[in-house]
């Protein structure tokens, strides 16, 4: 399609976009957390927003179904990044990834001793790096709702999840052990339409990091 489509997930990746997008010139027309619309025009009609699933704005922006996209640093790091620039740390939504066990558990003896973990996590691709890199055996189980769970049903010693509170992790009575990495959320865009679409492009790219910062 002409003009430009932006991958965006609803919550709090498209409310904290919303700035970046008014320094280009871009106001959605409505807010898809009271809207059930999928496809948003904004105020400029050469612009439209796409509401998806977050792990989905990499697969969107990589086949070209939107042109650019915001992704947290954990989605891209699962997704793989391929077909995709990422041209832009936007600094938002900001949170951290840990490991994190239930209160009680002796996580630092279970590891001195080579004992094999089970460790719950939305996160595969990040938790294997990590314990690969520690030396650490682990089984880790694929789970797609709450991590905080598997430890206190029994399903697993360990989780690898999101933190920015702690409260959720603290009203569970679980305890962060390990500080994996720091996660924000990156602009996307597809390596074609930055070529074939760059007058575009160009300027949205340049208007997000004036916002941003160095
Ligand atoms: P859902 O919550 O619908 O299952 P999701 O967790 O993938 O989907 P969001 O909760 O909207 O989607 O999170 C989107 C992105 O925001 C994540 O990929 C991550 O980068 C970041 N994020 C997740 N949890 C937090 C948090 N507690 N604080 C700050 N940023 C977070
Ligand atoms: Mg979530």
């Amino acid at each position: 399609m002409d003009g430009i489509t932006i991958a965006l997930s609803k919550g709090r990746i498209f409310e904290e976009t919303l700035p970046l997008l008014a320094a280009a010139g871009i106001e959605p027309l409505e807010n898809p957390d009271t809207s059930r619309k999928l496809i948003i025009p904004t105020t400029r009609d050469d612009v439209r927003v796409v509401i998806v699933r977050a792990t989905d704005a990499p697969t969107y922006v990589q086949y070209g179904a939107a042109d650019i996209g915001v992704a947290g640093k954990d989605v891209l790091l699962e997704h793989g990044g391929e077909g995709l620039y990422q041209p832009l740390d936007l600094k938002i939504a900001k949170c951290r990834m840990m490991v994190a066990i239930p209160a009680g558990f002796d996580y630092e003896n279970a590891v001195r001793q080579g004992a094999r973990l089970k460790v719950a996590t939305k996160y595969i691709n990040i938790a294997r790096e990590h314990f690969a890199a520690k030396g650490v055996h682990v089984d880790l189980i694929k789970l797609y709702g709450s991590m905080e769970l598997a430890p206190l049903a029994g399903l697993a010693d360990a989780i690898v999840d999101l933190v920015s509170t702690g409260s959720t992790l603290k009203a569970n009575n679980l305890i962060a052990v390990e500080h994996i990495m720091d996660i924000s959320s990156r602009l996307i865009v597809n390596q074609a339409a930055l070529k074939l679409k760059r007058e575009m492009i160009v300027p949205i790219l340049d208007a997000f990091a004036s916002v941003v910062g160095p």
